[in-house]
C-alpha cells in the first residue's frame, strides 16, 4: 500500500526550497502544499513502497501500510534511521513490539568515495564494467575472440 503523510506531524521541513521526501523519492510523488504547509503523495498508484520518504522524515510524518508478505495482518512496521543504522520497530496486532537494529554505513557519513576508489572507470563504450579489470584483480577483463 502507498505512502501517507499524517498531517499533524508534517511541518513542511520548515519551508525549505524541497522538502526532504520530495528530495529522495525516486518516483517525484511526494509534494508540498505550500498554503498548508504539509506534503502528501500525488500519486498513490504509483508508489511502489519502496520506504525511501518514510526513512528520511525528519518528523516520522509518513507511514506505509504494509502488505502482508512483510507486514504481519493488523501490524506496523516503522523505521527509525539515525547516521549509522535504521531501528525497524514492529507493533503487531496483540499489542506485542519488536524492534530490530542494523548498521547501514561501511562509510563515516560524508566518506563515501563516488567512484568507489576507481577513477580511471566509467568507459561508457566498454563492456566491461566501471571498476574492472581493478575490481576483480586481474589485468585485463578476458573474452573470447572473434
Ligand atoms: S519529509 Fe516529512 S516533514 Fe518534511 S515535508 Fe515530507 S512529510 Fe513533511
Ligand atoms: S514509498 Fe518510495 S515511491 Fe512511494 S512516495 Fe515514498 S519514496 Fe516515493
Amino acid at each position: 500500500m502507498p505512502s501517507y503523510v499524517n498531517p499533524e506531524k508534517c511541518d513542511g521541513c520548515k519551508a525549505l526550497d524541497k522538502t526532504a521526501c520530495q528530495y529522495i523519492c525516486p518516483n517525484d510523488l511526494m509534494v508540498l502544499d505550500k498554503e498548508k504547509m504539509k506534503a502528501y503523495n500525488r500519486d498513490a498508484s504509483m508508489c511502489w513502497e519502496c520506504y525511501n520518504c518514510v526513512k528520511i522524515c525528519p518528523t516520522q510524518a509518513i507511514e506505509v501500510r504494509g502488505y502482508a508478505d512483510f507486514v504481519p495482518m493488523g501490524a506496523s512496521v516503522t523505521p527509525l534511521r539515525s547516521t549509522d543504522s535504521i531501528m525497524w520497530t514492529v507493533k503487531f496486532r496483540n499489542g506485542t513490539i519488536k524492534r530490530f537494529k542494523f548498521p547501514i554505513r561501511s562509510t563515516p557519513e560524508g566518506g563515501a568515495v563516488p567512484d568507489g576508489g576507481y577513477p580511471n572507470g566509467g568507459e561508457l563504450a566498454s563492456c566491461e564494467l566501471a571498476t574492472e579489470p581493478a575490481s576483480l584483480g586481474l589485468p585485463a577483463v578476458f573474452s573470447l575472440k572473434r
